[in-house]
């Protein structure tokens, strides 16, 4: 494969960084002969509430399963408006609909998450939408002061989406702590990236944590007594042993190399043509993604140029989510706003290199590239 020199990944740099700690955990699981459920997948989950500073922390196959199992553990029920984002990943609306959930959609802010202040309207004209699904976009975090009072004003059920957003903070809250379920992604690009498809809840509620453990294991409370209809759901010994001695020690190394990386280039890319998004005040961001805006017709173009230097680029995201084939023949999907500011990103959306193994001369060539730009 003829890669770029500058990627959205570089996963062999990271296998250079991992590589002692996966044989280890690989040796130690295959000598362990426990494959499912076992010791791996609770000292993971132990180590991830620690890191996450939440009491429940449950092992899933993915984020997208997170989602559904968190909505299912919230008690939705089949037809059951959700209100959710319209700019997001598919999965984000895929999981409220394997959910039983109708997702309804509201228009994003500047920095391409829910707009919180037309939700407000929404939860005031329409009280039968009690369950909302925010999604942390790029690793921002959504304001939690105001999620905190939605959620006590409406008396919203609630799960973050945050996939994209492991670490965040904003106001000094950890982004996931709002809701009743926290749902991530260990998807292999995302900021604690596994070796495959893997993912997690977590909670403050025990009785959430008790059927999150259910539904993730066919819906068994007990081995052979099934409460429920669940998935096979879940996260393998494997997976939970890399992720937790190769992977998690690394983590805060990894967002203070995002963090620096990006501070650089809200610094130094300095072109009239190209729009930085800087975090709101108070918010600690931990850039997934670093998004930038250019004019919609000038996009492509954009792209090519930074492709001539050796460099990646990506579009996150270039198509709405209610706007998807997939959602034509689903009931009840509505978009409750106009969706001004989500279709801005879904056309005019660049994702720059930022990850966190560039080194300051990759940087700088990313910075010099963006700056020499004429559209
Ligand atoms: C990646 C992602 C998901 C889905 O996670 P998977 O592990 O790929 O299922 C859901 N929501 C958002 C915002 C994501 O970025």
């Amino acid at each position: 494969m003829d890669l770029p020199e500058i990627r959205q990944n570089d996963f062999q740099r990271q296998w250079d960084a991992v590589r002692a700690g996966v044989i280890r955990a690989i040796e130690r699981v295959g000598a362990s002969g426990c494959y499912i459920l076992g010791d791996e997948v609770q000292a993971f989950e132990a180590a991830f509430a620690e890191f996450c500073g939440a009491p429940h922390s449950i092992g899933v196959a993915n984020g997208m399963d997170a989602i559904e199992i968190g909505l299912r553990g919230l008690g939705l029920r089949k037809g059951t408006k959700v209100l959710t984002t319209p700019f997001s990943a598919f999965a984000s609306t895929l999981a409220i609909i394997r959910a039983g959930g109708v997702p309804v959609f509201v228009d994003v802010d500047e920095f391409g998450a829910l707009d919180l202040r037309q939700c407000r309207a929404v939860f005031e004209q329409d009280r039968s939408i009690r369950f909302f699904l925010p999604v942390h976009l790029f690793g921002f975090p959504m304001s939690l002061p105001v999620l905190a009072r939605l959620r006590d004003e409406f008396s919203l059920s609630i799960v973050e989406d945050s996939a994209q957003a492991i670490g965040a903070a904003d106001h000094g809250i950890a982004v996931g702590s709002i809701g009743h379920v926290a749902a991530m992604s260990f998807y292999p690009t995302k900021n604690l990236g596994a070796f495959g498809d893997a993912g997690a809840l977590w909670t403050n509620d025990a009785e959430i944590a008790r059927r999150a453990r259910a539904l993730r294991n066919y819906g068994q409370s007990s081995r052979y007594a099934h409460e429920e209809l669940g998935l096979n759901s879940r996260l393998d010994e494997l997976h939970a042993a890399i992720l937790r001695d190769a992977l998690l020690p690394h983590l805060e190394t990894w967002l203070q190399a995002r963090a620096t990386n990006a501070q650089k280039y809200l610094a130094e890319i300095a072109n009239p043509s190209i729009r930085l998004i800087r975090p709101r005040l108070g918010a600690t961001a931990v850039w997934h993604l670093f998004p930038v805006l250019v004019a919609p017709q000038h996009r492509d173009a954009f792209r090519k140029h930074l492709a001539q230097s050796q460099i990646e680029t990506a579009v996150h995201y270039p198509r709405l989510i209610p706007e998807q084939k997939a959602l034509s023949g689903v009931a009840g999907v509505q978009m409750l706003t106009e969706l001004v500011h989500a279709r801005r990103f879904a056309d005019g959306e660049v994702s720059l290199p930022i990850h966190p193994f560039l080194t300051e001369d990759e940087l700088n060539k990313v910075v010099d590239v963006c700056n020499a730009w004429r559209p």
